[in-house]
């Protein structure tokens, strides 16, 4: 799935809009609190952004990529195997969405397979992509992720195109797709008490501002550029910032030669340009 405004051969810019399915596990993992009304924030996710999500997908037949932690699989089957059999990209996003930086070794290596047979069992298909949650990294994750066979991975900041992962200086063959906290919808929206988090719900307009600019920028600067929306449901799914997203999108879609993927076309297109 992947859609070109203008030819393939003329492609200026990759686009991905990405999704981060967290529900209820970005509560119990990575802010620690089982409290119903923040787990209820999380369901939103399911009940109301995933639908809306991907109604809007399908009314722009764009693909996009979701990264779906193991429980959210798990609590929500039915709504994960909907993204699948609607043919969007899934990849991994840890278990119970908990910062490899707080888990020894052995610990993550549980929440990296549990993950993975979640995902295996909701959906019948093994991800070739993770990002990790809170786009936090251990001295172990690389390591890791090459045992288990993950392809790329959108967890670091480092550019604003593809390039190979290092790690401990050495080169691996996985290849980073890289975010920018500017792109998230939580660097922007995000509020909460406890924890305290009291920077976000910032008006759309300011933040149409920050993603179109960038927008435009790599698109005038094109090459191996990659525009990487980085999302979630439960926040991007509130009716107002559903509109400045399809805003966001009417204005990419009136220019030539842009490339929207999923997350591992990009990967793929990366490596067979390397060779
Ligand atoms: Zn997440």
């Amino acid at each position: 799935m992947a859609t070109f405004t203008g030819t393939a051969d003329d492609h200026r810019l990759a686009v991905a809009l990405t999704f981060d399915f967290d529900a209820e596990s970005l509560w119990l993992g990575a802010m620690g609190t089982d409290s119903p009304s923040a787990l209820s924030r999380g369901t939103y996710a399911a009940t109301e952004g995933i639908p809306r999500i991907l109604r809007m997908l399908e009314r722009y037949e764009l693909p996009a990529t979701f990264f779906v932690p193991g429980d959210t699989a798990e609590r929500h089957p039915d709504v994960t195997r909907r993204i699948a059999d609607g043919g969007y990209e899934i990849g991994h996003h840890g278990y119970l969405h908990e910062p490899p930086t707080t888990l020894t070794e052995a610990e993550e290596r549980v929440m990296v397979e549990r993950g993975l047979e979640a995902l295996l069992k909701v959906t019948g298909r093994v991800p070739t992509g993770y990002r990790s949650p809170s786009w936090e990294l251990s001295k172990s994750t690389y390591r890791l992720l090459s045992e288990y066979g993950i392809r790329y991975d959108a967890s670091q900041l480092g550019a604003d195109r593809p390039y190979w992962v290092r790690d401990a200086g050495k080169l691996t063959d996985i290849v980073e797709i890289p975010g920018a906290w500017e792109l998230t919808d939580s660097a922007h929206f995000m509020f909460s008490y406890f924890p305290s988090y009291r920077v976000g719900l910032s008006g759309p307009s300011k933040v149409a501002e920050v993603w179109q600019g960038d927008f435009d920028g790599a698109y005038e600067e094109s090459g191996d550029i990659c525009y990487v929306l980085t999302m979630h449901p439960e926040i991007i799914g509130r009716l107002h910032r559903m509109r400045m997203l399809q805003g966001i999108l009417d204005h990419i879609l009136g220019h030539e030669g842009v490339w929207f993927a999923t997350m591992d076309e990009i990967a793929m297109e990366f490596r067979s340009r390397q060779g």
